[in-house]
């Protein structure tokens, strides 16, 4: 809701209270009248305005502002630190901790090693609903070479025992200093919001595993259960300063295919003797490649792709096996199952083509749990897209495709309470990088890479300014 300036609060207030007080007054008989009763009830309506419209006042907007503004330096001073101290997937301890303590300091109600290193801090301010904020913790096994001063030099033992370089490649340390920074601000203008905001900070999201621990550890049963759920994910095709938004599917379904393809193995110079895994193996990947463009509705967006394939130890060795690797992403449960159907079907007629016995077979296995699509509610993303246009501008806020990636926060609007939820963009790049990158076709460095380097000003000073934004819209004192 667009905050308006008083003149046209009178205006936009005066005709309804003309129109309710009309039939109780003497009835007007032509224009003349008319003019006069609206001109008594304007005067009545400024000596005794109504009470104000809850929009969010001029006053908060600049005041958050200022605070942004203030907080910078020392935001920017945790950045550095988070960003110089990253920690692996499910190794969050000395991160979690840190936003903990920074959580507590804004008056929060803390609690720490909620599903695993997850953080839970409750600001309460009267009563109102409740809005659930969220920052991912963890980094990744990325070597940075962006050449910043505070890049980071952290090594770290992976959970398969080797000693890999950390990074945060993907932002979570712009993410938590946004939802520290928003906390702070919060505390500071409680006038201005009435309810509560829960601030989580949930480890391990590279690996999808955080959000259900946080979920299966009493998220929405321990703690004040949300009305909706807000994340940010930065996004390098956006400039810093622009946040982007997504309505529904956001990021896919997220599922992984392990193959075992059988044969019989013997010696390289005498193939009459086998039934060749690395051959069958070969022309099934070639045949998983028309599940997409053969079987699925042309405009339907699914992505197969074969990661990895093992097998064989010598030059003139015929193996016993071969294993693939498949990742698939979907937004449609239709989609996933039409492809997990097909994978079986095409694996197993290769293999029955290649004169393998039934116990010879290729064996399917799904990897893991996968991770379910992520729907942004329209109603809530218009909503925000709203507040966010007024507070940052029109040109700040544009709209962004959806993507084929995984990300775990779907699943808190997929419990029975069917929370909406909303996960927007934040940019991070040097706006005339982007316009050289779209001129160019060259992209620029993407999540996940060596060389990813979010612009920290104005990324901060705007991702809490909304985020803030965000909550004054939802908490509006009624
Ligand atoms: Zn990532
Ligand atoms: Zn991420």
């Amino acid at each position: 809701m667009k905050s308006l300036p008083m003149k046209q609060l009178v205006t936009a207030d005066v005709s309804p209270r003309i129109r309710r007080l009309a039939p109780t007054q003497s009835a007007p008989t032509d224009v003349g009248d008319h003019r006069l009763l609206a001109t008594f009830c304007a005067v009545v309506f400024l000596a005794f305005p109504l009470p104000m419209r809850a929009a969010v006042p001029e006053d908060a907007r600049e005041l958050v502002k200022a605070r942004v503004a203030e907080d910078y330096p020392t935001l920017f001073a945790l950045y550095q630190h988070l960003h110089a101290n990253p920690e692996l997937s499910l190794h969050e301890e000395k991160t979690a901790a840190r936003i903990a303590e920074e959580l507590r300091r804004t008056g929060g109600e803390v609690t720490e090693k909620v599903g695993g290193h997850g953080v839970v801090g409750v600001l309460r301010n009267g009563a109102g609903p409740t809005l659930l904020l969220r920052t991912d913790l963890d980094a990744l096994p990325v070597t940075e070479k962006t050449g910043l001063p505070y890049a980071s030099r952290a090594r770290a033992t992976d959970d398969w025992g080797n000693e890999v370089d950390v990074m945060h490649a993907c932002g979570h340390d712009a993410h938590m200093t946004v939802l520290v920074g928003t906390a702070r601000v919060l505390s500071q203008v409680k006038d201005h919001w009435r309810g509560t905001v829960v601030l989580i900070g949930q480890p391990a999201e590279e690996v999808g595993a955080g959000a259900k621990a946080m979920l299966a550890d009493g998220l929405f049963t321990r703690f004040p259960k949300p009305d909706w759920c807000f994340a940010w994910h930065v996004k390098p095709e956006v400039p810093a300063g622009t946040v982007a938004f997504t309505e529904g599917a956001t990021f896919a379904n997220v599922d992984s295919v392990d193959i075992a393809v059988y044969g019989v193995g013997g010696h390289g110079s005498a193939p009459q003797t086998t039934r060749d895994p690395v051959v069958l193996a070969a022309q099934i990947v070639l045949a998983l490649q028309t599940i997409v463009s053969r079987e699925l509705t042309p405009g339907e967006p699914a992505v197969l792709t074969v990661g990895s394939i093992h097998g064989g130890t010598k030059h003139n060795i015929i193996p016993d096996e071969v294993r693939l690797q498949l990742t698939l992403r979907s937004y449609s449960a239709e989609t996933r199952d039409r492809m997990i159907t097909a994978i079986r079907r095409i694996t197993r007629g290769l293999g029955l083509a290649a004169g393998l016995p039934e116990d010879r077979l290729p064996l399917v296995a799904m990897g893991g749990a996968g991770l379910p699509a992520a729907y942004n509610d329209p109603n809530l993303t218009r909503r925000l897209t709203t507040v966010f246009k007024d507070w940052l501008g029109e040109s700040q806020v544009r709209e962004a495709k959806p993507t084929m990636g995984g990300e775990d926060f779907g699943l808190y609007g997929q419990t029975a309470d069917h929370i909406p939820i909303t996960l927007f963009w934040l940019g991070i790049s040097d706006p005339a990088a982007v316009t050289e990158s779209e001129k160019s076709g060259q992209p620029l460095p993407s999540a996940h890479s060596s060389l990813f380097a979010p612009v920290p000003e104005p990324t901060i000073k705007t991702g809490v300014t909304a985020m803030t934004a965000a909550v004054l819209e939802l908490l509006r004192p009624q």
